[in-house]
């Protein structure tokens, strides 16, 4: 092992805070991997919430690995070295199990260069008696696992809480037993909310629809996602801090799990049931065991917490510091931004997500427009200078309109922001607009819709851009287009797009590249309106979201489009 490796390792290590050690005797060896670079994996919750669980289990020790960065691999390439985990330095492929935490599509393809740095076979079908077992968890194992399905042994399906801990009782007891790796495997396929991909086959019709998923085993027809009720009980906070983190060092406590709003274009309502808040008790002991003192709350619907404002209050009064993921326009306070400005906030996040009233309501988030001004009334009231506003671009039935819309409201945040800063009589409204292109997800109302094509959002987004570039105190911000499309092809796609992956690793292509030489069908996986009885690929896995209901929803848009005129 180069000694650069070693010493990558030992300074990354030396600037972590931890609360969970692995315990390194323990005889079954399992890695986690992120992948993504260090900086981003460490600051998942997910990610450190796994690590604690398996470190947590009898007999398990549970290391990390993380996608290198580009330095790091070429020496592993030029050294011919496999990629290596982070606390003892061990090559992936010496380890029972390589459990990847995987949250979005776009590390797909580096979840397979994890793989091949690792010298690990990338379909499961090719792995034998010595190769570890590749799981993976997290939310993409419950939104649409079927894109990466021929290269995962097992999918754990919903909240690892109690998953893990279930999971690797059974994997000790038929280790323990010595059975063989497919052996191993069918014993684990046994247990509820794990999938297994291979036992499964899809089946399409002659227009490459598909028709069914039928079970090669005894398994289920459908794998049931795994959901605890209630979050309390299961101290979700940082185990580890770093200031190399993405977030810095930052503890972040998770506060709720799940969202009561519903938004068309978002899973977090349809995915994660019920919702459920954690006890005041159980987020003040966790603060009060927390790495830093620097809190990061974290949940998709933190300010609707019933004792948010105590929490926040104590948080203040103990001198820690304060950080929040973006909270809803409606639930802003006063007293709240007074808070944040005092903990040293300085930018608030206001998610309007489309700029016309008619736009929000058929997303169904219909935050009224002097709502989203009060907020940024009451930002500039607490002297927080900076606003910044997420929308997206390319929503179902959007009009030119809708587009000016987003002007028009920006320019009206701007204004009244500008005039309630009253931090200094110099302070200056900075205003920064986040687009984003519409992606269509799985498990939502909108996973019938037909995405807009790249230039047809390019030439909105520019017209957006080119409205402010007079404008002084806004900055525009992009997302891409044509990552756009890449990634709605991962969210929705079927097994068959696990090729373009494979593809792109192997002749080391731009995803672009790879559809287009592999001739993938856009107009059949995008651009089209899907049937009503489709059946999605997703649907191999079964939620408490059931398609009659987000249909319904999907039909309740469409009505509101057609009488919203604009
Ligand atoms: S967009 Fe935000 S408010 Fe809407 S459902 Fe998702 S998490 Fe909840």
């Amino acid at each position: 092992m180069p000694w650069r490796l070693r010493k990558y390792s030992e300074q990354a290590l030396s600037r972590e805070k931890r609360s969970v050690e692995p315990n390194l005797s323990a005889p079954i060896k399992i890695v986690l991997v992120y992948p993504n670079l260090y900086k981003t994996g460490v600051a998942s919750l997910g990610f450190q919430v796994a690590y604690r669980l398996f470190n947590e289990q009898k007999d398990v020790c549970c290391e990390r690995a993380f996608l290198p960065d580009s330095k790091i691999k070429s020496l592993l390439e030029k050294s011919g070295n496999e990629l290596c985990s982070l606390e003892t330095v061990s090559p992936l492929s010496t380890f029972f199990i390589i459990a990847f935490s995987l949250s979005f599509e776009m590390d797909f393809i580096n979840m397979l260069e994890i793989l091949r740095l690792s010298g690990i076979p990338l379909f499961s079908r090719q792995r034998g008696e010595d190769s570890p077992l590749v799981i993976a968890g997290g939310a993409i194992s419950f939104l649409n696992p079927e894109p990466i399905a021929d290269f995962i042994d097992i999918f754990l399906v919903g909240d690892g809480e109690e998953l893990i801990p279930k999971f690797m009782r059974q994997f000790t007891e038929s280790f323990c037993k010595n059975r063989r790796r497919d052996e191993l495997i069918a014993d684990l396929s046994r247990l509820e909310n794990v999938y297994v991909p291979s036992y499964y086959d899809p089946v399409y019709d002659g227009g490459g629809r598909l028709l069914s998923m039928t079970q090669n085993r005894e398994v289920p027809a459908r794998v049931k996602r795994g959901y605890i009720s209630d979050i309390s009980p299961y101290p979700n906070q940082s185990v580890i801090s770093t200031k190399n983190s993405a977030f810095g060092d930052v503890s972040l406590v998770e506060m709720n799990r799940g969202c009561p709003y519903g938004c068309r274009f978002c899973a977090i309502s349809y995915s994660y049931r019920p919702l459920s808040f954690r006890s005041r008790e159980s987020v003040e002991r966790m603060i009060a065991e927390s790495l830093t003192d620097k809190i990061g709350l974290v949940g998709s619907a933190i300010a609707d917490h019933p004792q948010f404002d105590m929490i926040c209050k104590n948080i203040a009064g103990q001198g820690l510091d304060l950080g929040l993921a973006s909270l809803r326009a409606d639930r802003l306070t006063r007293e709240f931004m007074a808070i944040l400005h005092d903990r040293g906030i300085r930018t608030v996040t206001i998610a309007p997500e489309a700029g016309s009233m008619r736009m929000r309501r058929i997303i169904n988030k219909p935050i009224a427009e002097e709502t989203l001004l009060l907020a940024a009334q009451l930002a500039g009231d607490a002297g927080i200078a900076m606003v910044k506003l997420y929308f997206i671009v390319g929503l179902p039935w959007e009009k030119e309109s809708d587009i000016d819309a987003i002007i028009n409201l920006t320019r009206n945040i701007k204004n009244h922001h500008q005039r309630y800063l009253k931090f200094s009589p110099k302070s200056r409204s900075r205003i920064t607009v986040s687009l984003n292109p519409f992606v269509p997800k799985p498990q939502t109302p909108f996973q019938w819709r037909a995405n807009e094509r790249p230039q047809s959002i390019r030439k909105k987004i520019e017209r957006i851009t080119r409205a402010f570039r007079r404008d002084g105190g806004v900055r525009v911000q992009s997302y891409s287009p044509r990552e756009a499309i890449v990634q709605s092809l991962l969210s929705r796609g079927d097994r068959r797009i696990g090729k373009l992956l494979h593809h792109q690793l192997i002749h080391g292509e731009k995803p672009q590249t790879a559809i287009k030489n592999l001739g993938i069908d856009l107009d059949f996986y995008l651009y089209r309106e899907r049937e009503p009885d489709e059946l999605f690929p997703w649907e191999i896995i079964e939620t408490k979201s059931q398609r009659e209901i987000i249909r319904r929803h999907y039909r309740k848009a469409r009505e509101l489009a057609q009488i919203l005129l604009g």
